[in-house]
């Protein structure tokens, strides 16, 4: 055993979405790993010399997953949604930070941000070099860990020299990191060409993610080359006659790369049957952003039908611009569980595995993260909740509104 001072943690619950379950509960940890879970009679009894920290009214869970982020638009803050999705890419590409430095303070204030908000890991989608750099080259630690995805754009003609220069720049970054902390995302099928997919199916070994059936448009681009998508190629000059319809839907067209290696999908919000059954027999993982979806107007997401079906949904924020404006801790996860249990009263423990172990299983993290399983690193969130009150402890915290408070390992 470590000299390291050994804590236990004394709450009037912990639970996580493997089983591990005790009212009241605490957790032992000792050099930022659990090293035991149970009753707090127990526990003190067993660590009798270990310092005790009580944390009445609380419930206790594994820090959470945000499988889909952009944290280097942390900078342009919450905006209201006008006008088409279009015109909101439009904002985007005129309001994103520019400079290194401005990319890199933005990186770091939505790092903080999801800290404070429980965030153990992060799927980030790096829009810049900068913003892979700013999370894991010469910066003060990589908390919350995760994976950054290195985006690319490049489609018709265009994608063949676009995958080679997306190569470079992820072999530059990863060659000055732990590798697995780099990933790839082609941005999406009406921006990103085959060679951007074919690049990651040579390279399993790399966390790959892109966006996926998001919009209604999006699909008829891909069936047709129609649509704003094709406009917006052409406004942008990025429009040339290789550009053709494939006569499949979005999730059709991605199926050769999804079929071959494990994918994040950000989305998914327009799925039909056939979409969801070739899913189901992909190795994919949904990265579903409620807040988001419903922002941009879209509706009656399928990820229940998706979990059904045996795919593995997890959760994200997407942008901090998309979260609502009366959000206490915009890029934290419990929001979006509120919303999803509020909206389609979704069992809150169900919730909680797509929060935790759904997205740990997404980003391809180290065994045991988000759980509270002995020798999981110590990550962990303090959720209020009544423990005078009956009601299961969770679901007492998806019917409140208190912030999660980030128990630091
Ligand atoms: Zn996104």
């Amino acid at each position: 055993m470590s000299d390291a001072p050994t804590r236990v943690l004394d709450a009037s619950a912990v639970r996580d979405a493997t089983g591990v379950a005790h009212r009241p509960g605490s957790v032992v940890v000792q050099a930022r790993r659990i090293v035991d879970v149970g009753p707090p009679d127990a526990m003190r009894a067993r660590y009798a010399s270990a310092d005790t920290l009580a944390l009445g009214g609380t419930l206790i869970v594994p820090a959470m997953v945000n499988a889909h982020a952009h944290l280097d638009l942390t900078a342009l803050g919450r905006r209201p949604m006008t006008g088409d999705f279009i015109d909101w890419v439009d904002m985007v590409m005129r309001e994103r930070p520019q400079s290194s430095e401005a990319i890199r303070a933005a990186v770091r204030d939505g790092l903080t941000q999801s800290a404070q908000a429980g965030v153990g890991w992060i799927g980030d989608i790096a829009g810049s070099d900068a913003a892979v750099e700013a999370r894991w080259i010469g910066g003060d630690g990589a908390w919350p860990g995760g994976v950054s995805f290195l985006e690319c754009f490049g489609i018709g003609r265009a994608a063949d020299d676009a995958a080679r220069r997306a190569w470079q720049r992820y072999e530059a970054l990863a060659s000055q990191c732990e590798r697995a902390v780099v990933g790839l995302q082609p941005h999406a099928p009406y921006s990103a060409g085959d060679a951007l997919y074919e690049m990651l199916s040579a390279h399993r070994e790399i966390g790959a993610s892109t966006h996926l059936a998001e919009t209604a448009e999006e699909n008829e681009f891909v069936q047709d080359a129609t649509g704003p998508f094709a406009s917006l190629l052409q406004r942008l000059g990025k429009w040339d006659d290789t550009i053709r319809g494939h006569g499949v839907s979005a999730v059709g067209r991605l199926r050769r790369w999804l079929e071959d290696r494990p994918w994040v999908v950000a989305h998914g919000n327009y799925v039909d049957d056939a979409d969801l059954d070739l899913l189901s027999r992909c190795p994919v993982s949904i990265a579903y952003c409620p807040v988001a979806s419903e922002y941009f107007g879209h509706r009656d997401h399928r990820y229940r039908d998706m979990l059904e079906a045996g795919i593995n949904v997890c959760l994200g924020t997407d942008s901090i611009v998309c979260q609502r404006p009366d959000a206490a801790q915009p890029l934290g996860i419990v929001d979006q569980m509120r919303r999803l249990h509020e909206l389609d009263g979704t069992d809150p423990w169900r919730l909680l595995a797509m929060a935790t172990t759904n997205g740990a299983k997404a980003l391809g993290l180290e065994e045991g993260c988000g759980t509270l399983r002995r020798g999981a690193p110590a990550r962990l969130v303090a959720l209020q909740f009544d423990a005078r009150d009956a009601t299961d402890p969770l679901t007492q915290v998806l019917r409140n509104n208190h912030p999660a408070r980030a128990l630091q390992d």
